[in-house]
């Protein structure tokens, strides 16, 4: 099964992303993820990604798409992927569609995540995330969890996109380029809704009843 998690930024697409990894065995394409870890090679094109990353823009089709290709070639995570962060723009979409085509796979499930925005904002700017482990915790929410982490609270950094300029700029072009997506997205038979203000577990065992498993 390949799944798409959709929301704005800061739904908590990252966070249900990493645990159905945990209980079920699939791939967590997160292109957020993939960008940063480029933008820390000091190359031309990581400080290219890191500019406009920063900033909250998004980076060119061209090098998403590219990385999105090399995670469906890799026939290890053949029909096993969740797509987080990704298509966020109908070109995507269509992109992404006709590559699943020439690799012989499909969109198996659809779920997208809504919140306010004001909710998004107290989430995104008390994020912190290990840098050894990849965990996403909040500064508001979860003092007893960072506290006791296992990698030890020293590990855990911040993005620097986090920040309240950042964020609405985020949130400006999921409104205008990424939800038309979720028109293309609800056509499909498997799509569902979920309260991204549930709890965490709650959402986890929704998602649950979705997967064949
Ligand atoms: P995320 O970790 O999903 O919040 O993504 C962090 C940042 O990476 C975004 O604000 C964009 O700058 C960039 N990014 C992630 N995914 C995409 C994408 N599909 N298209 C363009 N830029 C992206």
């Amino acid at each position: 099964m390949n799944i798409i998690l959709f929301g704005p930024p800061g739904a908590g697409k990252g966070t249900q992303s990493q645990l159905i990894v945990k209980k079920h065995n699939y791939f967590q394409l997160s292109t957020g993820d993939l960008l940063r870890k480029e933008a820390k090679n000091k190359t031309e094109l990581g400080s290219k990604i890191e500019n406009l990353i920063s900033k909250g823009n998004f980076v060119s089709d061209e090098i998403v798409n590219q990385l999105i290709r090399q995670s469906i070639v890799n026939l290890k995570f053949r029909d096993r992927i969740i797509f987080d962060g990704y298509p966020r723009s109908i070109e995507q979409s269509k992109y992404l569609d006709e590559l699943l085509k020439e690799f012989n796979q499909k969109i198996d499930l659809v779920i997208s995540l809504s919140v306010s925005r004001e909710i998004i904002e107290k989430r995104i700017i008390g994020r912190i995330t290990c840098d050894k482990c990849n965990l996403t915790l909040n500064e508001f929410f979860n003092e007893k969890e960072i506290h006791l982490h296992p990698c030890g609270k020293d590990h855990f950094v911040k993005r620097k996109d986090d920040n309240l300029d950042t964020v609405m700029a985020r949130y400006d072009i999921y409104t205008k380029t990424t939800k038309p997506v979720l028109d293309f997205l609800s056509n499909n038979q498997n799509f569902h809704e979920i309260d991204g203000t549930l709890k965490i577990n709650d959402i986890t065992t929704k998602i649950d009843t979705f997967l064949n498993v």
